[in-house]
């Protein structure tokens, strides 16, 4: 076996992690569903929603049952939202054209939505024992920085460099542990910041450690300045319910429920025009910054009293819905912060005229 995967399997054996939920299991459901909740991410944070969500789905039958909104529900605060619903198309998929079978090799497995050439041969390691790399974020790092990999990951070529170095480091045997060492290593020493090379098994081979250049490798990709847009929330509230809309299910937030966006003009004649409610009086909430890969989203949310509501309200996929029922179904993180600042309003919100926009 080479010195590199030597070094990590013997230390993956007597330091890495041995207890997460997913695993000591062969089940490859088990193990996809983990391994595309880690893609974004720690699994200190990703537990409670692994746990969670396989209590309600055990299997890829249970899942390929589901409404989307209910999976939408469950992987709400996680964020990257297409994962959850391609982990439906994926499961549908499965059930529908592999007889509930996953397939075994990667190729055939990168095929099924959501998941790509890493999550594909981690599956296949730890459920059915196959020798493929992975080459996730952290090993890109542990790699880049050990072998002194040049240039940014993210850029194609630099990123086939990777690819065939992780290959080729894979060891004939016991590729299970040397793929769990290398996940373990980029998670616990061979960090972002800070990684704490004194304790990590390959560091006598590390060429960026030697070179002095840990904090160089691997490079940053150039950041271009993040465009950042701004949108007003219109916040809905009458005897103790929210209006909700749900977002069409491409594009941003596609398939949960969010606030109504307030189009120009004047709040309450467009909350009588367009949702057929009176208001009795508004109110600024404080701002909710928010980032996603390409942009900051600056949220202004306007916290409207309703005197008289309509029926009307509800056409067009929204709904009326009670704080507390709005909380646990299917928002983003933005509507959740603003839901508990509803529930204890004194010294969350930002005063405001009333009656202004
Ligand atoms: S020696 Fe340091 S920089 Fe090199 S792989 Fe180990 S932790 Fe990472």
């Amino acid at each position: 076996m080479p010195d590199f995967a030597r070094q990590i399997v013997l230390w993956q054996r007597r330091f890495g992690r041995h207890d997460l939920p997913w695993q000591g299991t062969r089940d490859p459901y088990l193990i996809w569903v983990s391994e595309v909740m880690l893609q974004q991410t720690q699994v200190v944070a990703a537990i409670f929603y692994y746990e969670r969500f396989m209590a309600r789905f055990p299997s890829v039958a249970a899942l390929a049952a589901a409404e989307e909104d209910e999976v939408l529900r469950l992987w709400s605060g996680l964020g990257y939202y297409a994962r959850g619903r391609n982990l439906l198309r994926a499961a549908i998929r499965i059930q529908t054209q592999h007889r509930g079978r996953f397939p075994r090799e990667p190729e055939a497995l990168t095929e099924l939505p959501g998941i790509g050439r890493s999550t594909a041969g981690a599956i296949a390691v730890f459920s059915f024992g196959a020798r493929a790399a992975i080459l996730d974020g952290n090993v890109k790092r542990v790699l880049a920085r050990c072998f002194g990999i040049e240039g940014y990951p993210g850029v194609a070529m630099v990123e086939r460099r990777l690819w065939s170095l992780a290959e080729s480091l894979l060891p004939a045997r016991g590729v299970e542990r040397y793929t769990q060492g290398l996940m373990d290593l980029g998670a616990t020493v061979c960090t972002r910041n800070r990684p704490d090379c004194e304790r990590c098994p390959v560091a006598e081979l590390c060429v960026a450690r030697r070179s002095g250049r840990v904090n160089e490798l691997p490079q940053a990709r150039l950041r271009k300045a993040v465009p950042r847009r701004r949108v007003t929330w219109i916040v809905l509230r009458h005897r103790g319910q929210v209006l909700l809309e749900r977002r069409p299910s491409a594009g941003l937030w596609g398939g949960l429920w969010t606030f109504p966006e307030l189009a120009r003009g004047d709040t309450k004649e467009y909350c009588r025009r367009e949702f057929g409610c009176t208001l009795s009086h508004t109110r600024r909430l404080a701002p909710i910054e928010h980032g996603f890969t390409h942009f900051k989203l600056t949220i202004s949310p306007l916290l409207c009293d309703v005197a008289r509501a309509s029926p009307r309200a509800e056409q067009s996929g929204r709904i009326w819905i009670s704080i507390e029922d709005a909380a646990h179904a299917a928002v983003p993180t933005p509507v959740r912060k603003l839901l508990r600042n509803l529930v204890v309003p004194a010294d969350l919100v930002v005063p405001a005229k009333a009656g202004t926009q």
